[in-house]
């Protein structure tokens, strides 16, 4: 059967369409039409053309101008605050920033507000890095039959599930893509599940596809009597990007990351040999696959991923003021001094901090009772249920819930604070321990209240969010087995900071993903990037979560891996990848001059302390140098908007 899909308006845009790198590959639309064709028939015909999401709406796509269809458009405008919706749309990005070309300005976004009828019709929508053509895959032999079609013609290859990545890794300009958001299998439990090759069962078990997303397990696990380590949000896939990077989750303190639950991966690596990695065999695959990262050792056909019997949680609400400084200096500080303790006590969860707003505060734990949690919270009630002028500081509530009921809860809370459509910038931080107990609170208290002070003074067009995650597996790092361990035979190659950190701390950034202006979405980025470097030059022992990360991390080899960890995944990419067939930036065996990363913005790096022992610069937490980061960020701004 010919493959028919009309590919007049990527033609149209003739060869400045294709970016090229130092190092690059053949652009997906010189392949023949015959050879498209013949490929199609292989896979069934599930050869697609890869088109933004957004692009009905427009009356000129990619330089050509064409006729809208109302229904569908008025569907499209209805749904985009539908994370969900967006992960079944393979031209959808949950950060409308990866489907554009930051480098450029092109995209095809809408703004925040729905409708947007006016983006549409004044300006055209631009393929960005939205894939060119994909496989809707929806099997081994669809995922084996791709690598080796993008292997065979020297394509830019990219592997997306939700496109969820908040660093761009599962988006390229003309790139080929291998989707897999649609291998969702029922989910299939095994009590008593013994990896392939192992003898001793490992506990209750369910085994998922591929495209399995966070929404469905939770259903499932409800029904069924059990809790999953899974990400708190719905739209999140499982075995994709989350697991492969390490997986956090709210009950993380308690029952360890996505890495350390999962029990066995099925893959395609890149050669198409489909493998079984466990404890047991393929041990190398299975190291690389726990914390290695995404789009790059292979593609993750199905898990086996443990889940543990329901336990009731302790549920602490809190909202606090968010426009008094130094009631969010106060409240910064308990949370410091406290981090400590409730970590010893299973207290997972989150904060976030919007710039100039109320702050959420959101922990629970299922190792203490009612009456011990309440008293554990304390500090923080006294702080919300302090009188005002106008009535109390905040409010705070705290129960015996339910997990699924907490989860659905946070879930809509999160859901609610990301705008529909919106663009993201983000840098983050895994803050070590030591950093929460003696004279060291202080320190990491003002430096985190310093960058709200920053955030504040800075005049973007943005939404400032600092965030504060409970979600490291310190608690529950200290229970495992010698062999898993850091340095054990069978640990996971994630960075050792998730073992001895309290925190994962991220700034995030959230706007209007119309903007064509490069010069402000870079600034918006590189202003995000510094906004972490002080966190960065204080925990120099401390790492980075890769998938939730800045992409500009400054050494990502020591903040996303440790050095041990990345010196072994780099030999085992070399054997098992040596023509860099599956790649992302930032990954390990990227290489930054390739062509696939044309997109990402020149953002400079700007912290060469991180990674290497800092030099202590006392100067750094006090005033003068927190007013002059202000003063460069405004001069900086009045610049880039003159
Ligand atoms: C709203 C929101 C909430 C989040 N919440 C959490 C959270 O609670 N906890 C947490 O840890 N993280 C969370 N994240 C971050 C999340 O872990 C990353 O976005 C992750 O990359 C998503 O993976 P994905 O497969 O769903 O997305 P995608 O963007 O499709 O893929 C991400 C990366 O994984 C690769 N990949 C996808 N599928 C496969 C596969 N089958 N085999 C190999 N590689 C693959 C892609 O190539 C890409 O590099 C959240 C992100 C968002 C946007």
């Amino acid at each position: 059967m010919a493959f028919a899909l009309p590919l007049l308006a990527l033609v149209a845009l003739g060869p400045q369409f294709v970016t090229a790198g130092i190092i690059d590959r053949r652009s997906v639309l010189s392949v023949s039409d015959a050879d498209w064709d013949a490929f199609n028939s292989s896979v069934s015909g599930r050869l697609q053309n890869g088109v933004p999401m957004l692009a009905p709406c427009y009356t000129n796509y990619n330089g050509q101008q064409q006729d809208v269809d109302s229904q569908v458009c008025d569907a499209l405008q209805q749904n985009r605050a539908n994370h969900l919706f967006v992960t079944d749309q393979f031209g959808g990005y949950q950060e409308s920033n990866w489907g554009g070309c930051q480098k450029t300005g092109d995209n095809c976004a809408m703004k925040l507000t729905v409708p947007d009828t006016e983006t549409p019709t004044s300006r055209p929508c631009m393929q960005g890095s939205v894939p060119t053509r994909y496989v809707d895959a929806q099997s081994v032999e669809d995922i084996q039959k791709t690598l080796q079609f993008a292997s065979d013609n020297d394509l830019r290859l990219v592997v997306k599930n939700t496109g969820h990545d908040y660093t761009g890794r599962s988006s390229a300009p003309d790139s080929f893509a291998l989707w897999t958001h649609n291998i969702q299998p029922p989910i299939e439990l095994t009590k008593a599940f013994v990896p392939e090759q192992c003898s001793d069962a490992v506990g209750d078990v369910i085994t998922v596809g591929a495209g399995q997303q966070f929404g469905g397990v939770y259903e499932w696990a409800n029904a069924n009597g059990y809790r999953v380590v899974g990400g708190t949000y719905a739209g999140v896939g499982m075995a994709g990007g989350w697991l492969t990077g390490g997986g956090h989750s709210m009950l993380s303190p308690e029952l360890g990351l996505g890495v350390d639950n999962v029990q066995q991966i099925k893959a395609v690596l890149p050669n198409g040999k489909y493998v079984t990695a466990n404890r047991c065999q393929n041990q190398d695959i299975f190291f690389a696959l726990r914390g290695g990262g995404g789009g790059t050792f292979g593609v993750v056909a199905e898990i086996s991923y443990s889940v543990h019997p329901k336990k009731d949680m302790q549920f602490a609400r809190v909202a606090i003021d968010g426009t008094n400084d130094d009631v969010v200096a106060e409240l910064i500080s308990i949370l410091v001094e406290n981090a400590d303790k409730w970590a010893s006590e299973g207290w997972g969860g989150y904060v976030l901090m919007p710039v100039g707003r109320s702050s959420m505060i959101s922990l629970g734990t299922s190792l203490l009772d009612l009456s011990d949690a309440q008293e554990s919270m304390q500090p923080l009630f006294d702080l919300a249920n302090r009188p005002t002028d106008g009535g109390t500081v905040g409010n705070a509530s705290i129960a015996t819930a339910d997990y699924s009921d907490v989860l659905g809860g946070i879930i809509a809370a999160t859901e609610s604070q990301i705008l529909p459509s919106s663009a993201w910038t983000m840098a983050t931080r895994l803050v070590p321990q030591e950093y929460f107990v003696g004279d060291n609170q202080q320190q990491l208290s003002s430096t985190l209240h310093d960058i709200m002070i920053v955030a504040k003074g800075q005049k973007v067009p943005a939404q400032s969010t600092l965030m504060l995650y409970a979600t490291t597996p310190y608690l529950y790092s200290q229970t495992m087995t010698k062999e898993d361990k850091v340095g054990g035979q069978d640990a996971s190659s994630v960075t050792p900071a998730w073992r001895h950190g309290l925190w994962h701390v991220l700034f995030t950034r959230q706007f209007d993903g119309t903007t064509t202006d490069q010069s402000v979405v870079k600034n918006l980025w590189q202003t995000t990037h510094e906004m972490i470097n002080p966190l960065r030059d204080l925990t120099p022992n401390g790492g980075a979560y890769q998938n939730e990360a800045d992409p500009f991390e400054p050494n990502p080899a020591h903040s996303f891996w440790g050095q041990e960890n990345y010196d072994r995944l780099l030999q085992i990419k070399n054997k098992v990848d040596p023509t860099n067939l599956l790649t992302v930036h930032n990954g390990i065996g990227w290489d930054k001059t390739d062509g696939k990363y044309s997109c990402y913005p020149d953002v400079k790096s700007s912290c060469p302390a991180s990674g290497e022992p800092a030099t202590p610069n006392d100067e750094f937490f006090g005033l003068p140098k927190l007013s002059a980061v202000v003063d460069y960020v405004e001069t900086y701004m009045e610049h880039v908007t003159e």
